[in-house]
């Protein structure tokens, strides 16, 4: 998505070695405008998979879910990172490690929102190291339901997360793909 790739250049900042700041206008301030252009995006690559829930995790994953989920009129549901209160024993959960944090969090979404008969569609900002999708996958095959495929709004390709992926045979869409950042500059996958 040529859109994204130019917002990336423009306000995009590599940190380290690997991880891209984006809170610009992904995970922190939020490009509503862009983000409703992503969620079209998502729904063009996927209307023909009969998407009945859309599934991510907290919180980042939420406004590009919502907005695919406005496109396929179809409820979202966000995976929550911490046990609340009103969320006991009928969960599904997984464990996700984020190799950002170094830690692993539990992740869970209940029971009452994800059945077998689902044709799920995974949302998520970013794919690094595969965790959160793998997590997502587990959970939707705990409940029996179908994986339709995920889309990614940044994928670093440069890192494992899209082998995991591909090696669970889930059809992976990504709005813009990372090869390298070289020089201070981010390096796109040729289309
Ligand atoms: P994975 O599970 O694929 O390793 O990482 C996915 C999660 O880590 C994403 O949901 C995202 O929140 C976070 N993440 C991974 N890499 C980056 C990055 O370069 N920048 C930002 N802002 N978040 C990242």
């Amino acid at each position: 998505m040529k859109e994204l790739e130019e917002r990336i250049k423009k306000d995009g900042r590599i940190l380290g070695t690997d991880v891209l700041k984006v809170d610009s206008f992904l995970n922190h301030q939020i490009d509503p405008t862009l983000m409703k252009k992503m969620g079209e995006e998502f729904f063009n690559v996927f209307k023909e998979k009969n998407v009945t829930k859309i599934i991510t995790v907290e919180s980042s994953g939420i406004a590009p879910a919502v907005m695919t989920g406005l496109c396929f009129d179809k409820p979202v549901v966000f995976a929550r990172k911490h046990k609340s209160l009103t969320l006991k024993n009928d969960l599904y959960t997984a464990d996700v490690y984020s190799f950002t944090k170094q830690t692993s969090n539990k992740i869970s979404i209940s029971k009452n929102f994800l059945n077998s008969s689902d044709n799920v569609l995974i949302i998520d900002d970013f794919l690094a190291n595969g965790q959160a999708v793998k997590g997502l996958a587990e959970i939707v095959e705990s409940a029996g339901a179908t994986i339709v495929g995920a889309g990614i709004v940044i994928e670093k390709s440069f890192q494992k997360g899209r082998s995991i992926v591909d090696e669970k045979g889930i059809k992976v869409h990504s709005l813009a793909r990372i090869k390298a950042f070289e020089n201070g500059q981010v390096i796109f996958e040729e289309e």
